[in-house]
């Protein structure tokens, strides 16, 4: 499971991530709200710690982004003890769960395992889209009769073309979302990795839903 942590202070930061390291989670670490909601939304997210007052973009507009784009990932933000009227509008905006600062590193463990546990149970490991099912555990996805276990990296791009259906994903967002380079390196890495998940989901006669928009893109839809 991964863990993204949000927090400026560096020695916060740094407690944190040891001590989740230790209990085995995987940390990604951002010590902005710009790094931060990057971080957030790459698909292997699986909880973020988010602090409120960051650098570079508030907590609470990481909060709005996160939630415009991933509903159901765990969020569970840091707030200075003051702040009460923040924490109300944290909650408001969707955070899952909040913590005031200072905290215990164990009621902070207790809660990430609590809302792991929730969001495990609910809906938020499976992605629905076009005719396409990915459970992003076990990273498995289906298609019609199909079931093809994916490595990570394609299971990556399917969820973050799922999570997108319908509209156009440019290489840049792409490339930023699942492979984090924040800027082009004029590499064909996501052509590449697209030809295998067509490949690996098409049907007999049904070809992958997943369409190139020339020089734009890629967009799953089942509209051909
Ligand atoms: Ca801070």
């Amino acid at each position: 499971m991964e863990i993204v942590v949000v927090e400026d202070e560096a020695g916060i930061a740094d407690f944190l991530a040891k001590g989740l390291e230790a209990e085995g989670f995987t940390v990604k670490v951002a010590a902005d709200g710009i790094a931060g909601e990057r971080l957030a939304l790459s698909p292997g997210a699986d909880l973020v710690v988010l602090d409120r007052m960051l650098p570079g973009r508030d907590g609470i507009e990481v909060l709005a982004a996160i939630r415009r784009s991933k509903p159901a990932l765990p969020v569970i933000l840091l707030t200075a003890k003051a702040e009460v009227a923040d924490r109300v509008e944290g909650l408001d905006l969707g955070a899952t769960d909040y913590v005031t600062k200072p905290f215990a590193f164990d009621e902070l463990l207790a809660r990430i395992r609590a809302r792991l546990r929730q969001s495990g149970e609910g809906a938020g490991t499976l992605l629905e889209a076009a005719d396409i099912r990915l459970d992003l555990l076990s990273r498995e996805a289906s298609r019609g009769d199909l079931m093809v276990r994916l490595p990570d990296r394609e299971s990556q791009l399917l969820a973050f073309l799922m999570r997108n259906a319908s509209r156009i994903c440019s290489r840049e967002e792409i490339l930023a979302a699942v492979w984090g380079y924040e800027h082009d390196p004029g590499t064909n890495v996501v052509q590449v990795y697209v030809g295998y998940l067509r490949r690996k989901l098409s049907l007999p006669g049904s070809p992958a839903p997943i369409q190139t928009v020339r020089s734009v893109g890629y967009r799953l839809s089942e509209r051909a």
